[in-house]
């Protein structure tokens, strides 16, 4: 595996790559790998003839009171774990590479990026947008993987692809549990052992909304009420939002109808650690 801390290094070997027609599958994290990252590195391992991955822990989508800086970090653990899933190429720069002094655009996200997460993070998405774009960029891969764990990132992403005319395909990949369901996190090594088994009634609470929308519950707001008592179970936990919203829009769904693909989000503060994690159910006739 190549290691790379620069961008003009990583664009004469991307260049290089580009000039002999490989394809070239491209995973972008923030780092402190865990089974969910692994995951999207082995179906771009499947699919290209090159797999690129970036780890930068980008202080552009985080907000000032958020916790950029006891985001959790193990470069070298991350390093081998990419080498032994067979990474090609890992880009792992310093902030001034991304963001050299003067640096001042942004890209400037939409209604997608307003909603949900947006509400409490309302830098966030143009944060993620800009870095995801210049990686892009950097990059040039012919497929991007993403993880639907951050299914609003997912559909700010795919937006700006479409919107922008970039030339790549994305691929949404589902999201990896643990054993008891908890979706995998970075931050869940934030958690206090009571947080941690707390934590777990974010996937329950999704798993039951889930089953009352196959029984034939239709009402948005009930759906979104019995979440949100679902998710007092947690009761070190804070609630920020318990939605149920249309899966292009993120809208929220008034009431559901057959053939909707709706999508069951939930995020909770522990302590300082804000957790996510969503479902997505497609209306039964
Ligand atoms: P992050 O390092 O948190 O920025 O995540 C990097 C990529 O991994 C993003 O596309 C995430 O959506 C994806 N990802 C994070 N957690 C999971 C998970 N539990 N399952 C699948 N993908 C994930």
């Amino acid at each position: 595996m190549l290691l790379f801390k620069t961008s003009p290094a990583l664009k004469k070997a991307i260049s290089q790559y580009k000039s002999n027609k490989k394809k070239i599958g491209f995973v972008p994290t923030m780092g402190f790998l865990h089974e969910g990252h692994l995951s999207l590195i082995r179906a771009a391992r499947k699919e290209n003839d090159v797999v690129v991955s970036s780890l930068f822990v980008n202080p552009l989508q985080f907000g000032p009171k958020e916790d950029l800086k006891r985001y959790p970090r193990n470069f070298s653990r991350d390093k081998e774990l990419l080498r032994l899933e067979g990474t090609d190429i890992l880009y792992a720069p310093e902030r001034a590479d991304l963001y050299p002094e003067h640096f001042q655009t942004s890209v400037a996200v939409g209604p997608l990026s307003k909603v949900l997460c947006g509400l409490s993070r309302p830098t966030h998405f143009a944060g993620v947008a800009t870095v995801v774009l210049k990686l892009l960029n950097l990059v040039q891969p012919n497929i991007l993987y993403i993880g639907q764990k951050d299914f609003q990132q997912c559909r700010v992403l795919e937006q700006m692809i479409t919107d922008l005319d970039l030339p790549v395909l994305v691929r949404r990949m589902p999201i990896i549990r643990e054993k008891d369901g908890l979706a995998m996190s970075s931050r869940n090594s934030l958690l206090s052992p009571r947080e941690r088994q707390e934590a777990v009634y974010l996937s329950r609470a999704l798993a039951e909304t889930e089953k009352a929308i196959q029984l034939g519950s239709r009402n948005g707001s009930q759906l979104k009420n019995s979440m949100k008592k679902a998710l007092q179970k947690a009761v070190s936990g804070r609630l920020d939002y318990a939605e149920i919203v249309d899966s292009k829009t993120l809208l929220p769904v008034v009431t559901l109808k057959p053939g909707d693909r709706v999508l069951a989000a939930v995020a909770v503060y522990f302590s300082k650690t804000r957790l996510i994690d969503n479902v997505l159910v497609k209306v039964k006739s």
